[in-house]
C-alpha cells in the first residue's frame, strides 16, 4: 500500500514544495492550512502520517497533537521555523514522533518520515497480537499459531477468526460476521458463514465435533470462548 501523508501547513509555497517532493518519492499527499481543515482531513482520510506546521492561523500544531493522540498512534513529524528546544520539548511531550526545523533538507525529512512509519508499524504488529488461549494470532502478518504450531488459513477463514478473536468472549451475530467478513450485501448469507466455521474449527479444534474454542450460539451467532 503506498502511504498517504496529510500536510497541515498555512503557508502555500511550503505546502507546495512538501507535496511535490512526497508526490516524488511515491507518497500519496492530502493537504490542509489550519487546524481545522486538518483534523476534519485527519477524521476523513485517515493517513498513515502527519506533517505538522506549528503556527496555524486559527490555533497551533499543539492542538492538533493533542486532538489526533486521544484516538490515533499515526506518526506526527513536526515541521517549524521555530527552532527553540522548548517548541521541540513540548511537542515530543504531546506524542509528536519527531522534530523537523525550517528550513530542512529533503533527504532528513524523508529518513525521519520513514523512521517515524516504520516504528508505527513495528507498534501496530505488536499491539495485534492476540493470545486467546492456546491460540495466537498475528493480525499484520495475518498468521496464526495453535500451541505454537502455525495453522495455514485461507483469507476468509483468518478474517472470520479475526473478527472473533478481536470480541473474545463475547457472542457476535450471523450478520455480524457476514457483514464485517464478506460485506454488507451478504448478510443473509448464512450458509456461507456455517462453511467457514466448519474449516475453521476442523483447523483449531482438538475435536471439531464438540467445539471448546468456537461455540455457537443457537439462532444468534458464535463466539470465540477464552479458556477458563
Ligand atoms: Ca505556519
Amino acid at each position: 500500500m503506498i502511504p498517504a501523508v496529510l500536510v497541515i501547513e498555512d503557508e502555500l509555497p511550503m505546502r507546495r514544495v512538501l507535496r511535490s517532493a512526497l508526490d516524488g518519492q511515491g507518497y500519496r499527499v492530502w493537504e490542509a492550512g489550519s487546524v481545522e481543515e486538518g483534523l476534519s482531513a485527519f477524521a476523513s482520510r485517515s493517513p498513515q502520517a502527519v506533517l505538522l506546521d506549528l503556527g496555524l492561523p486559527d490555533g497551533e500544531g499543539f492542538q492538533v497533537v493533542e486532538r489526533i493522540r486521544e484516538t490515533s498512534e499515526v506518526p506526527i513529524v513536526v515541521i517549524s521555523a521555530r527552532g527553540e528546544e522548548r517548541d521541540q520539548v513540548r511537542a515530543l511531550d504531546g506524542g509528536a514522533n519527531d522534530y523537523v526545523t525550517k528550513p530542512f533538507r529533503e533527504a532528513e525529512l524523508f529518513a525521519r518520515l520513514r523512521a517515524a512509519l516504520r516504528s508505527a508499524a513495528r507498534a501496530t504488529r505488536h499491539a495485534e497480537t492476540l493470545t486467546i488461549g492456546p491460540l495466537r494470532i498475528q493480525c499484520f502478518e495475518r498468521r496464526v499459531f495453535v500451541d505454537e504450531v502455525e495453522i495455514a488459513m485461507t483469507p476468509t477463514e483468518f478474517s472470520l477468526l479475526q473478527v472473533l478473536a478481536r470480541d473474545a468472549g463475547r457472542v457476535i451475530t450471523h450478520r455480524q460476521l457476514l457483514r464485517q467478513v464478506w460485506g454488507p450485501s451478504y448478510i443473509d448469507d448464512v450458509q456461507y458463514l456455517r462453511v467457514f466455521m466448519k474449516q475453521l474449527r476442523q483447523k483449531l479444534e482438538r475435536d471439531p465435533t464438540r467445539p471448546q474454542l468456537l461455540v455457537t450460539t443457537p439462532g444468534v451467532g458464535y463466539r470465540l470462548r477464552p479458556p477458563e
